[in-house]
């Protein structure tokens, strides 16, 4: 044996874990590091992934492997180290970072669907005479044999619903030799029937060419580089990606591009697809037979671009040159299920693997991203200007605090953004409405007790939806009744406060009720394509105001928008969250950003209640490095990312006492790791820059019935970080009375 008498193999545990199995002769030639093998495992048999071979083992008893599944490894040996890292950084389970290189789809394989095929094999003269020598005795297989006639070959399910004949005429036709019935694949093509003119490269700006440029010279290079294209809404980054994509492509290499699941239309799609031969997708709402058709296309070479949202960073590509990120700093690349991985990061460690270019481009990098540049990690290019020179929409912020309604009965829209509203819907432009929370209110409350409703099972306040006319919690997503009466001191005086979008579009609709109004947020959204279908819907015209939540802030580009008005800018601004500041900052100019692309110009009008705050007052001016130097300051002094780094352990559990008490001795186990490595870890270091905070009662509280406490764990460095959550990594996490999850670098801390 060439390699190894044992297979090192991970399974799809939550442990950064590998187990040793003999590999008895049969399977000698077959086994390869890649592969997928069945072995036993506690008394089952498992799939697991063979990773390694080896000719020692100190384990005294060693189980045979049972089969090996694939022909060809399934996974390279690169992204066998990018699975590595993740389970290291992110404490996730070895198998668990391995499975996210295969999709279910691919894991499970899929049952190949056949039809049957019709086809006629006598000449015209003699079918026609046996047509009318049957019309009477067998007018269904007359009929059949008409069909087939006009039409040559047919699938047997449209002979069915065209000739109303069921399948024994079709035998007996067959056993009279006039056709012939065979089984064909049923496939699913993505693409089916669509043309896409080919595009050529557009003549670049100067801004461009001077990005398109650098990078060019990274991928000649063949080095491993991270550049950060800081882009303003509409400067042109697309283009830039596409130059630099077909570099790749000439240099016989290959492309993986990241847009957030939201931003993944036909529209970004065509502008791949037409300028590229071999694109292939890797999305959501894919059949799963396409995403299996894709993901083997990408496996066997088939494709030179992958475009895709956060998974496809695991597309099967071998001699990667370039990954784009478009969006960097979207909290959709962030996974909220194990493994919690950043795919922005994950990309940084798959193209060090592949030697590959990294570019992470935004009109509002993150901060990380951004620190990454000032520290020298990265390089930036910026795109100032938009192309054409087209001006940055003028943004107004109205202080609602100051507002005075005079006799419309409504305190949401003001004076100025109806007036507003008014002018551009007269000459027949289009406004977009900004309202992130929907639902029609999400606060009912008791107006004599003042008792607020909230789920049961979760610390949440409840949301009345009214077409549904019932209550609804965005976070388990109960629903019941709307109470009558309060459920604490029986008043029937239940009101209903704040605005969802839900309510908005009444109140809008009863404002301007000559004009067409969508309403466009994840409750009217349910279908497979009718977030595409609304927005061909805007682009024809057909509709005036489009309203809906940060579903309308991203990627859109209609030269016709010459208005958006942020209802509230506030919904953000409060969370408990230090990301907050940067998250609303972000989608203000992300909104902005859809206005002014055209002809006509554009406004903003932003309502708020915090008009000083700097992430209002910085997107106002467009101004990306003055509220960057802002947050700095601020992150810096409180020592959150990009200075320290977090992670998140949450416990919950239905006995909160339980819970409580295994979180304090989950923050004495991380205490002690710091203690202990005391020297090594706080040396020279400020005594705030290293700790636990917690352990607290998650800022929400309960969720499904269970208690949720949480800890944040605050470091310098990474590297220290990972120090101390060693000390629990250990720990059952899925222990039935309290279940653990350990979130580093966390995007959720609620
Ligand atoms: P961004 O992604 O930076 O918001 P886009 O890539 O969507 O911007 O580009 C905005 C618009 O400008 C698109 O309609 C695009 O086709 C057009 N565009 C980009 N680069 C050029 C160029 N060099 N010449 C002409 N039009 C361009
Ligand atoms: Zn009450
Ligand atoms: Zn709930």
């Amino acid at each position: 044996m060439a390699y190894g008498n044992f297979a090192e193999v991970v399974l799809n545990i939550p442990l950064n874990k590998k187990f040793h199995y003999k590999i008895p002769p049969s399977f000698a030639n077959q086994i390869e590091i890649g592969k997928r093998v069945k072995v036993p495992f506690g008394g089952r048999t498992v799939v697991g992934y063979c990773v390694g071979l080896t000719n020692i083992s100190d384990v005294k008893t060693l189980k045979d492997i049972i089969h090996v599944i694939d022909a060809t490894p399934i996974l390279n040996s690169k992204m066998l180290g990018v699975a590595e890292w993740m389970a290291n950084f992110y404490f996730c389970g070895l198998g668990e970072a391995l499975e996210s290189f295969l999709p279910s789809v691919v894991k499970r394989g899929i049952k190949s669907r056949t039809v049957s095929v019709v086809r006629l094999c006598k000449d015209g003269a003699s079918v026609t005479e046996m047509i009318s020598a049957i019309k009477k005795r067998a007018p269904k297989q007359a009929r059949v044999l008409e069909v087939l006639t006009e039409v040559g070959e047919i699938t047997f399910p449209e002979l069915a619903s065209i000739s109303k004949c069921k399948m024994d005429s079709v035998n007996r036709l067959r056993d009279r030799g006039f056709i012939t019935l065979d089984k064909r694949e049923v496939s699913d093509p993505l693409f089916a029937g669509k043309h896409f003119e080919k595009t050529c490269h557009l003549s670049s700006t100067r801004e461009q060419e001077v990005a398109i440029r650098l990078i060019k010279r990274k991928l000649r290079e063949r080095k491993h580089s991270v550049v950060l294209l800081k882009g303003v809404t509409g400067s042109g980054k697309t283009e830039v990606y596409l130059q630099a994509i077909s570099e790749v492509i000439i240099l016989g290499m290959k492309a993986i591009v990241l847009v957030p699941e939201i931003s993944l239309t036909p529209q970004t799609i065509e502008r791949f697809k037409s300028r590229f031969d071999r694109v292939a997708v890797l999305h959501s709402s894919l059949t799963e037979r396409q995403r299996s058709d894709q993901w083997w296309d990408i496996k066997n070479g088939n494709a030179d671009v992958v475009v895709g949202a956060r998974s496809a960073i695991f597309a099967p590509l071998e001699n990667v040159g370039i990954i784009v990120i478009d969006e960097e700093h979207e909290n959709t690349f962030k996974q909220d299920t194990s493994p919690r991985y950043n795919a922005r990061d994950v990309s940084v460690v798959r193209a060090a693997y592949e030697n590959a270019v990294v570019v992470l481009g935004s009109a509002t990098p993150s901060l990380e991203s951004f620190y990454n540049t000032d520290i020298g990690k990265y390089e930036c290019v910026t795109l100032e200007n938009r192309v054409g020179h087209k001006p940055l929409p003028k943004v107004e912020v109205i202080d609602m605090r100051r507002e005075i309604f005079k006799g419309t009965g409504q305190k949401q829209i003001s004076n100025y953004l109806e007036l507003s509203m008014k002018q551009s819907l007269s000459k027949k432009e289009q406004v977009l409405l900004l309202l992130n929370r929907r639902g029609f209110s999400p606060f009912i409350s008791c107006r004599r007790c003042g008792f607020v409703l909230k789920c049961k099972r979760c610390d949440i306040s409840l949301t009345y939806h009214k077409k549904k006319d019932a209550v609804i919690c965005h976070y388990c997503f109960f629903d019941g009744p709307v109470p009558r009466e309060c459920p604490d001191c029986c008043s029937p005086r239940m009101s209903f406060l704040g605005f969802g979008t839900e309510r908005m579009e009444e109140l809008v609709r009863s404002r301007f009720p000559q004009y067409n109004l969508l309403r466009m947020d994840s409750d009217t959204m349910r279908g497979r394509d009718s977030h595409e279908k609304a927005l061909s819907a805007f682009r024809r015209g057909d509709i005036d105001i489009l309203l809906g939540t940060q579903m309308i802030a991203k990627g859109l580009d209609f030269p016709n928008v010459t208005l958006v008005g942020v209802l509230s800018a506030d919904t953000i601004v409060n969370l408990p969250d230090f990301r907050a500041s940067e998250k609303t900052f972000q989608l203000l100019c992300q909104v902005a950003g859809r206005t002014g692309r055209g002809t006509k110009g554009g406004k903003v009008i932003v309502q708020t209640h915090n008009p000083e705050h700097y992430s209002i007052t910085s997107a106002a001016l467009h101004d990306y490095d003055g509220f960057a130097k802002k947050e700095l300051e601020y992150r810096k002094q409180l020592y959150y990312p990009p200075y320290g780094r977090l992670a998140r352990v949450v416990l919950r559990g239905k006995n909160d006492q339980e819970v409580k008490e295994k979180a304090s001795d989950i923050a004495e186990k991380l205490m002690s790791a710091i203690k202990l490595s005391n020297g090594s870890l706080l040396a020279g270091l400020r005594k705030d820059k290293i700790g636990v905070l917690g352990p607290a009662p998650a800022p929400i509280v309960k969720v499904k019935d269970n208690y949720r406490w949480h800890l944040i764990v605050k470091a310098d460095s990474f590297k220290s970080l990972h120090t101390i959550i060693k000390s629990i990594e250990n720990e059952n996490r899925n222990s039935k009375k309290v279940q653990m999850m350990i979130d580093v670098d966390p995007y959720m801390l609620l």
